[in-house]
């Protein structure tokens, strides 16, 4: 099973070197590395861990050939890794990085319109201390996370 590992990594860096600026853009070679590392990390625990692992393999041994063709499917591409991170999020409770700023941020400004309107009778002098409050709170959630390593 590590031999795939090391296979999918060989196979990422050595895309990073010879594919164009662009495609590597397309396919965000970093987070296809960390999801692959996250998954390593549940190989004792996760039951569909090879299937996965196997799945990722395929599909760069498929991308490398043919990556900087005009007819490269980038969704196809997202498709699986994106399969691969929601399992990751749901069987192993991981967030992807930076879930909580965004989430506390809304509910911050949607809780500072309210407050704003209500308290200060002010609308607009609700939002930005709503907004900065749950950047603050959302900010250090993310800071937990990552520290936990629970991040994506
Ligand atoms: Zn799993």
């Amino acid at each position: 099973m590590e031999q795939h590992v090391n296979d999918i990594m060989t196979i990422i860096k050595r895309m990073r070197k010879t594919i164009s600026k662009e495609s590597s853009k397309k396919l965000d070679l970093n987070k296809c590395e960390r999801v692959v590392q996250r998954l390593e990390s549940f190989s004792a625990s996760c039951v569909e861990y090879e299937q996965y692992q196997v799945k990722l393999k395929d599909h760069l041994i498929q991308l490398e050939a043919n990556v900087d063709e005009m007819n490269t499917d980038f969704n196809q591409h997202k498709k699986v890794i994106q399969c691969i991170v929601s399992h990751l999020q749901k069987e192993h409770k991981l967030v992807p990085e930076g879930m909580y700023l965004t989430l506390y941020m809304s509910i911050g400004m949607s809780l500072g319109m309210v407050f704003g309107f209500t308290v200060f009778d002010n609308l607009t002098l609700g939002l930005p201390i709503g907004m900065s409050m749950g950047i603050a709170i959302g900010a250090g959630l993310d800071a937990d996370a990552k520290k936990k390593g629970n991040t994506i």
